[in-house]
């Protein structure tokens, strides 16, 4: 993990900010914000802009704003506008009653561009997209004037009167900025502050037929919330000169500063939203919060807690320069935090019959079961041990290879809270030879509270009582991706051809103890000697199912081998 914090606990961007407080900028006062553009749901990337521009502000005792920059109307759908606040809700942020849009500003930032018109600062252009970006020139030639560059400030007027009234065509004419067409930053060789646009917008309606861009409406929005430190990712860094020219040409009151920081890039998934949105709508999976999706939604439905996230978080750090962050540290956060809450309970994937031929029939023990040995508060239950149980088809080999302490002919094992069981015989199939069942004796003093009961073996086994057992369905889920960095897109290679036909496996018969017959959706637990699963939103009164989480330890580095 990679993170700029030189000093301590400090990141640059706090050491900055803690600066400006001390010297009374902004009259001591910290003020950020979150813009997301309401057209595609949050993902873990979001959760790191989140947490650092919401916890600075907390930090220095300031307030921060949820603001929706939502000034392109063409993808933006309130359906993300709620989905949204609902997953920065979740992850435990409280904006309180400081929600905004851009759009609400769209009279205000259009008298702002009238401004700049009078001012001389901004005019209209009525070459075509493809003129406007023939002209522009490139990093090492300096673009050319618009011959409508010098029009009066009357003509302007007039003209951005009317495309704002719907006079004119889509494309037919923008405003621009005149700032410098020879600058050596492209973004100021006079950018599009506004474009015609006749299109309904989903907060505004059919008031406007012109719509600001990002690089006018941002800046703007910042200085009317008071913003003190507006916090964005890197590749706005050399658009830093035109949010400042915005600011410096419209005379605002409150100046606020770009700061800009590293993205959060995650190995083995995808994050654009374009990206993201072309997966769901072509069922590569299966909505937005498909468990192996990296979005709040499904990282929620796989089982990650809100605080999980925040401390992933806050343990990547802030950087200046960007970086990937491997899949383990996520999956640590989830692991550790799961440690702490999820109760032991006791769940049979892939069941094998095992009979115990000296058990009474239709006897049953409730036998005590500790629910989480990190927290003495979570208490015990009981768990019925019968005749019948199931065991893991993994915890038995008829030809055991050296070493193995698990279950085979002749060996002894515990069962966890229960007995030490011998196997005896095997029942297998005639024709297939697969084994159908596995008959054990029992050593009746060796249960808790027994004379025998301390007596040790080499392997203990988790089971169920086959009579009391639930059906569940399981879903464990690997990797999306193939590769490491499918993005890339290499010599033209689609990011899709690199979806790993084997990220979700389905079991649909596993066998979880009667604890869990009414576990709600959301709640996690671990199960013994497996993993982490949390009970999956599709469960209903018929049907039990759990997502995995997360395995008890580390497997990416044999997933990193396969895919070299
Ligand atoms: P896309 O990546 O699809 O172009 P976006 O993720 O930038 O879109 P926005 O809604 O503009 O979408 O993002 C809101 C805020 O979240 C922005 O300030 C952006 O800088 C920040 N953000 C987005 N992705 C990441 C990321 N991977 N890491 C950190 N911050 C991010
Ligand atoms: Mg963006």
């Amino acid at each position: 993990m990679t993170s700029d914090s030189s000093s301590g606990s400090k990141d640059f961007i706090r050491t900055l900010i803690a600066q400006d407080v001390k010297a009374g900028k902004h009259g001591g006062r910290v003020h950020t914000r979150f813009p997301p553009e309401p057209n595609g749901h949050l993902h873990i990337g979001h959760a790191k802009a989140i947490c650092l521009n919401f916890t600075v502000a907390e930090e220095q005792h300031g307030r921060y704003n949820l603001r929706f920059d939502d000034t392109n109307p063409s993808k933006e759908h309130v359906d993300y506008v709620t989905s949204i606040q609902e997953d920065i809700r979740w992850l435990g942020f409280d904006w309180e009653d400081r929600l905004f849009h851009a759009s609400d500003y769209f009279e205000q930032l259009y008298q702002f561009a009238v401004k700049l018109i009078r001012d001389g600062n901004a005019y209209v252009d009525s070459l075509s997209a493809d003129e406007i970006r023939a002209n522009r020139g490139t990093l090492t030639e300096s673009g050319t004037d618009s011959p409508h560059r010098i029009r009066s400030v009357t003509e302007n007027l007039d003209l951005f009167a009317r495309m704002r009234a719907g006079e004119f065509e889509d494309g037919a004419h923008v405003l621009r900025a005149k700032i410098d067409m020879t600058s050596p930053n492209i973004n100021l060789r006079d950018p599009t502050l506004y474009r015609i646009r006749r299109v309904p917008h989903y907060r505004a309606g059919n008031a406007w037929n012109i719509y600001p861009t990002y690089d006018f409406a941002h800046p703007l929005s910042d200085s009317l919330e008071g913003i003190t430190h507006s916090l964005c990712t890197l590749e706005f860094q050399d658009h830093r000169p035109l949010y400042e020219w915005v600011l410096n040409a419209c005379q605002v009151d409150c100046h606020s500063q770009q700061i800009e920081f590293a993205r959060l890039n995650m190995n083995y998934t995808v994050m654009s939203k374009r990206k993201l949105l072309q997966l769901v709508d072509e069922g590569h999976v299966s909505g937005w919060d498909d468990p192996r999706l990296l979005t709040l939604k499904g990282l929620r439905r796989r089982g990650y807690t809100p605080e999980s996230i925040r401390t992933f978080c806050e343990q990547v750090g802030v950087a200046k320069r960007d970086g990937i962050i491997e899949m383990p540290a996520l999956e640590h956060a989830i692991r550790e935090d799961l440690n702490r809450r999820a109760f032991r309970v006791m769940a049979v994937l892939h069941p094998l019959k095992v009979i115990i031929d000296n058990f009474p029939e239709g006897q049953v023990e409730d036998m005590n079961a500790v629910n989480n040995p990190e927290d003495a508060a979570a208490g015990s239950r009981t768990v019925p041990f019968s005749r019948e149980l199931y065991i893991e088809q993994d915890d038995f080999r008829e030809d055991p290879p050296k070493k193995f302490f698990r279950m085979t002919p002749g060996q002894e094992v515990r069962l966890r809270y229960a007995y030490i069981v011998r196997c005896e015989r095997v029942v297998k199939d005639e024709q297939t030879g697969a084994i159908l069942e596995v008959h054990c004796t029992y050593d009746p003093d060796t249960r808790s509270g027994g004379p025998q009961a301390g007596r040790k073996v080499k392997g203990t086994l988790h089971w169920v009582s086959a009579a009391h057992a639930v059906s569940a369905e399981v879903r464990l889920y690997e990797s999306l991706f193939t590769k490491a960095n499918p993005a890339e897109e290499k010599n033209g290679v689609d990011f899709r051809s690199y979806l790993n036909p084997d990220s979700l496996h389905i079991l649909p018969n596993c066998q979880v103890e009667p604890s869990l017959a009414d576990a709600k959706p959301g709640t996690p637990y671990q199960f013994e000697r497996q993993g982490y699963f949390c009970v999956d939103s599709d469960t209903t009164a018929d049907k039990l199912v759990f997502n995995r989480t997360v395995a008890l330890r580390d497997s990416w580095a044999k997933i990193e081998k396969k895919s070299q």
